[in-house]
């Protein structure tokens, strides 16, 4: 018997229990017919779990669920389970072939492929982004991104380049996007955030220096908060909540 993780259009097919919650189909083979792509995966424990990519749609509306949705909807173990299943699915999707020969790849491992013409060997690859509380005494800075449109404030964040360890990455994308220096650059924690393939590392970080300028492209607007007068900030499925909160709860306490 498996749990089935079954994808059409980026949203999850679920089931739903006599008690109204939901869950994923538990079978031995796929409930459904038109299936584009199958792959078995792992997530860190010995059970094996399948991911599908259907070709069509079957049920109703209401059985389908944006993968983002999941976190609040399912159990935790099936929702971290679906993000993996989706990473696994779309990272096969991109690599059919290899990008130096153009044979057909086939699978190694769950997360890894062969081409049997070149012998090159690729692993599904990941995208580290790093992000931050960047404080000033009993202040965060928060912005509003240009880029991507939301009703609440952010923190700054940014992709990791070529070369750069998530230090200098966090000072170059801070820099870039307020013109600020910071300084006491402290590990926070991370988060894996599959929307598409990223992993979300998180810091605390204390203003050194500098006027806010923000970079045109990707900022629309930003300011300096208190800890007690913070506006609408992200949802708690996200490290970027866990970070203000975290931050939020140590300038409570040393009042
Ligand atoms: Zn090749």
């Amino acid at each position: 018997m498996f749990f089935w993780y079954i994808f059409h259009g980026g949203k999850l097919f679920v089931t739903s229990a006599q008690d109204g919650s939901r869950t994923v189909p538990y079978a031995k083979t796929c409930p459904f017919p038109d299936v584009a792509a199958v792959l078995d995966f792992y997530c860190g424990e010995d059970e094996t779990y399948k991911a599908v990519m259907l070709s069509c749609r079957h049920g109703g509306e209401e059985d389908w669920l944006p993968l983002r949705s999941c976190y609040d909807r399912l159990p935790y173990k099936h929702y971290a389970n679906a993000t993996k299943a989706l990473e696994v699915l779309d990272w096969n999707s991109q690599t059919l072939y290899c990008g130096h020969c153009g044979t057909r790849q086939e699978l190694r491992t769950p997360i890894s492929k062969f081409c049997p013409k070149c012998g090159v060997e690729t692993w599904a690859k990941l995208s580290p982004a790093v992000i931050a509380v960047i404080s000033r005494g009993d202040e965060i800075l928060l912005v509003k991104s240009k880029t991507v449109k939301r009703d609440y404030h952010v923190l700054i964040s940014g992709f990791v380049e070529l070369g750069e360890n998530f230090e200098d990455c966090l000072r170059r994308e801070v820099y870039e996007e307020t013109g600020l220096k910071i300084k006491n650059i402290r590990y926070y924690g991370s988060q894996a955030w599959p929307f598409p393939r990223n992993v979300m590392v998180g810091f605390f970080a204390e203003y050194a220096g500098g006027e806010l300028r923000f970079q045109k492209e990707e900022i629309d607007s930003g300011a300096w908060f208190r800890y007690d007068a913070l506006p609408q900030i992200p949802g708690k499925m996200s490290i970027s909540r866990r970070l203000i909160d975290a931050w939020v709860k140590s300038r409570s306490k040393n009042k």
